[in-house]
């Protein structure tokens, strides 16, 4: 099923995200399921549930080359259940964020480099893992939404968002 995806100013954006007490249900699954065929048509690198209207704490990371990231590192797209991280390194680095719910917008945004990750996966088991850089950046992004924060409370200074078209321009030049 595809979803809409909701957008800024939606509540469902602004609530937290309630824990999944049983990743056996049915209906974990049909939210997984929702998720992975909605983030399918986007060129999105990943997708939490309350974007698809579901105020629950899933998250997928899919990090892949797409035209929005081009030099995403290729990953199996993964569900991550009730998913928490611990800080590994007190580095941020900014670099750019886009949101599927903020549309036409691009910003700058500080996030930890280095994370310990933990999330219970769609078969049951505790996961554990650490994750650095552009990947380690899509998880915080995505934890965010479970917390009713988006990418634009990160941003440390308004001259760090940008409309989509200058961004574009700007990485062309860059490229260039
Ligand atoms: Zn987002």
């Amino acid at each position: 099923m595809i979803c809409e995806i909701a957008q800024l100013g939606a509540q469902v954006l602004r609530q937290t995200a309630e824990a999944v007490a049983d990743v056996h249900d049915t209906e974990v699954r049909r939210i997984i399921e929702a998720m992975q065929s909605t983030l399918a048509t986007t060129s999105g690198v990943g997708i939490a549930a309350p974007q698809i209207g579901e105020s629950k704490r899933i998250i997928i990371i899919a990090s892949r080359p797409t035209p929005r990231y081009p030099s995403a590192p290729l990953m199996e797209p993964t569900a991550m259940i009730n998913p928490g991280f611990q800080i590994l390194s007190d580095q941020q680095e900014k670099d750019w964020e886009g949101c599927l719910s903020v549309p036409g917008i691009r910003a700058l945004v500080p996030r930890f480099q280095e994370i310990g990750i933990h999330y219970t996966n769609q078969q049951g088991d505790l996961v554990e893992s650490k994750l650095s850089g552009f990947v380690a950046r899509i998880f915080q992004h995505e934890y965010d939404h479970l917390e009713g924060k988006t990418y634009l409370d990160r941003v440390e200074n308004n001259t760090d968002i940008f409309a989509e078209s200058e961004f574009v321009k700007l990485i062309a030049g860059r490229n260039a």
